[in-house]
């Protein structure tokens, strides 16, 4: 029986088992308040008409091909956007993109030993722009960070047929798109603070907020959400 290159690499991880994860306990992701002046996509969910063209440059930005020696933007698919925009009923809309976690549950979920010269684990936060880059030559496809990340904050991590992470903001390297891109303004790319409406919550979580808001409903009672 052949075995893909991630069962490999999972195999290597786990056998030296649980050295490597227990070594990892000690781990601390770098604090979003380590950082001057972070910035991040922050969305007013008051704007977004749900149009969806944040999901559409997003994808189109972040898959060019390449013709004749030149890349080109690719053709917008939401199912290649960083951004996705989640839709309830009652109509509500909302867009959500890496929220830049000060405590990373993402990062804190993967198993993978910190490199002994960078500290960096598979999943790790880059120390200029705050975004959340994953190793693929070490990552071992577990999919630990995407369910951590789903589970508890946005969900916008999504993985490949190897189980690897892809779909995470990289900010389009301080110059975001889907801001420019907006046509109601309803996303900017602003300083964060932990006083910040909606932050690290789930989708489900800010649509039930929005209902309650919006709609005067009690959600408990309400089928959609
Ligand atoms: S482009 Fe703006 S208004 Fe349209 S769905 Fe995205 S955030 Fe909402
Ligand atoms: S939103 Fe998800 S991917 Fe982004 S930092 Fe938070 S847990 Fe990690
Ligand atoms: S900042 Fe760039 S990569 Fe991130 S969601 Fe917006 S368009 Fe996509």
């Amino acid at each position: 029986m052949s075995l893909s290159r991630k069962q490999f690499l999972s195999n290597l991880a786990l056998g030296s088992g649980g050295l490597a994860i227990m070594s990892s306990f000690g781990f601390m992701s770098v604090s979003v308040n380590d950082y001057n002046s972070l910035k991040a996509i922050v969305i007013d969910f008051d704007k977004c008409a749900g149009c969806r063209t944040c999901e559409t440059v997003c994808s189109s930005q972040n898959h060019k091909f390449e013709i004749n020696g030149s890349f080109v933007h690719g053709l917008g698919n939401p199912e290649l956007s960083n951004i996705r925009v989640w839709r309830y009923n009652p109509p509500l809309d909302i867009p959500v993109t890496c929220f830049l976690c000060a405590d990373a549950p993402c990062v804190e979920a993967c198993p993978v030993k910190p490199h002994p010269e960078t500290g960096r684990k598979a999943l790790y936060r880059d120390e200029e722009l705050g975004t959340i880059i994953n190793d693929y030559d070490r990552c071992i496809g577990c999919q630990s960070c995407a369910d951590a990340c789903r589970t508890n904050r946005g969900g916008v991590i999504f993985p490949d047929v190897e189980g690897s992470p892809h779909g995470m903001c990289t900010l389009c390297d301080g110059d975001p798109s889907c801001v420019k891109w907006c046509p109601y303004e309803a996303l900017s790319y602003l300083e964060i603070n932990s006083e910040m409406d909606f932050r690290n919550m789930t989708p489900r979580q800010i649509a039930t907020r929005l209902l309650e808001k919006y709609y005067d409903v009690e959600t408990s009672k309400n089928a959609a959400l």
